[in-house]
């Protein structure tokens, strides 16, 4: 056994205090490449006043680049608002990326970070913010340490940026929550603010906020140019089943080959395991799936053929959200699985809210008895629903009205099966 020195206890403080939990640095391309490969193009038309701006906000439109952090909210829509509002204007990008099952933002970061911060120096230009702030996680050091090397080449490059501070998370998922997020940043406690006023209104420092999740600035760059280029010919053929565009799914559980998979939007579970997943793990067969990570409900194989986008899953009573896909098989229960994420929700409540902060817990209690007591379950899931301020309370009860929809055998209950949605 290595002996405990001063020099050593100094080197593990120093590396704890770095965030240093020995991740490799991620193989990205760098800026140099990414430029050598036209990367800035647009940026610096747009910096020289070769491209107009309200175009690109246009070709954004056409193109309906919405918000990939889970809302769906029409991107160029949401640089108007900010912009609509006197300056100072501010920006967050929101790297908390802490949806159960969520991992595509690391996915781009870790491999093309600049066309990330191309697309955040593009909004950041239109729509003329001032200052930038990037909340990243703490439970992804390399890619911080990656971020604030590729932030320092780009101020050398160009100097007139406007100040770019890249801030830790603490580990708590409701700092995934916009509002809560920016109270982080500002040093706070990370508790959500009841709304309105919205963001895009009073956020950051009191200012007009662009809040957006980095894979959607990362589709800014290509999105923007090919509509520039072509209008809007390159969406066809892309999407599925009446959808259209693309969409990043990160998918794990018992597929054989895991990972982040860009692919058709409106493409079913069905089609994206046999397509792009390998077929399910050998031995297991499709039971069920969370195609919202926890937070977006749970659905049973028989709708292993709905399309998979926003909006197209309400009827299931379920949600897309972060396209977080969860499979599960025979050798699961998809009780456990609402357990689990019940005893989680209720470790993240921020606790301001009494049905929520209450609610988890009183619920998680509940569904460990063998035979669950559906009526009030529903009960506590519509206070919850209806009097929780932001959407970790509106959501939690998701899983729980799955299982009692879609799986009520496992929990001794045979009258939940009513609405379908399948109609
Ligand atoms: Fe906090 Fe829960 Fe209320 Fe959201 S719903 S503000 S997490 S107590």
């Amino acid at each position: 056994q290595r002996p405990v020195t001063q020099a050593s206890v100094e080197t593990v403080a120093a590396a704890v205090a770095a965030g240093d939990h020995d991740e490799p640095a991620p193989d990205i391309i760098d800026f140099a490449a990414y430029r050598a490969a036209g990367g800035y193009a647009l940026y610096e038309a747009l910096r020289d006043g070769r491209q107009d701006g309200e175009a690109v906000l246009v070709a954004l439109d056409s193109a309906i680049l919405r918000g990939l952090g889970g809302a769906g909210f029409p991107s160029a829509r949401k640089w108007r608002t900010v912009m609509a509002q006197p300056a100072p204007r501010n920006m967050a990008v929101n790297i908390d990326e802490g949806e159960p099952g969520t991992f595509k933002d690391r996915h781009y970061l870790g491999r093309d970070p600049h066309r990330f911060l191309e697309g955040m120096l593009i909004a950041a230009h239109i729509v003329g913010i001032s200052a930038i702030w990037i909340y990243i996680r703490d439970e992804y050091p390399a890619l911080r340490r990656m971020l604030l090397a590729e932030l320092d080449v780009l101020r050398i490059t160009w100097p007139d940026l406007p100040p770019i501070e890249l801030r830790r998370g603490a580990g708590a998922y409701i700092c995934g929550e916009e509002s809560a997020m920016i109270e982080s940043i500002e040093g706070k406690r990370g508790m959500p603010r009841l709304r309105p006023p919205y963001v895009a209104e009073v956020g950051l420092f009191g200012r007009p906020t662009l809040v957006h999740n980095p894979e959607t600035l990362w589709w800014v760059r290509d999105i923007a140019s090919w509509t520039l280029n072509q209008g809007t010919a390159w969406l066809a053929g892309r999407g599925r089943n009446g959808r259209q565009g693309l969409r990043s799914f990160s998918v794990s559980g018992r597929v054989a080959r895991p990972g982040v998979v860009v692919t058709d939007a409106g493409i079913t579970l069905r089609q994206l395991i046999d397509e792009h997943c390998g077929g399910m793990q050998p031995g297991h067969e499709l039971y069920g799936y969370f195609p919202g990570g926890a937070s977006g409900g749970m659905l049973p194989a028989r709708l292993a053929d709905v399309p998979l986008d926003f909006d197209t899953l309400a009827p299931y009573g379920c949600f897309i959200g972060s396209a977080a896909i969860v499979v599960f098989s025979q050798h699961d229960r998809a009780r456990a699985l609402a357990e689990n994420a019940m005893n989680f929700f209720a470790h993240e409540s921020c606790g301001q809210c009494t049905p929520c902060r209450v609610g988890t817990v009183k619920a998680a209690g509940l569904m460990t008895a063998a035979q669950w007591d559906a009526p009030l379950l529903e009960a506590l899931g519509d206070a919850m629903v209806d009097a929780s301020i932001c959407g970790l309370g509106q959501a939690a009860p998701n899983p729980v009205r799955s299982v009692l929809r879609y799986f009520p055998h496992e929990v001794g209950v045979t009258s939940a099966t009513a609405q379908e949605g399948e109609a």
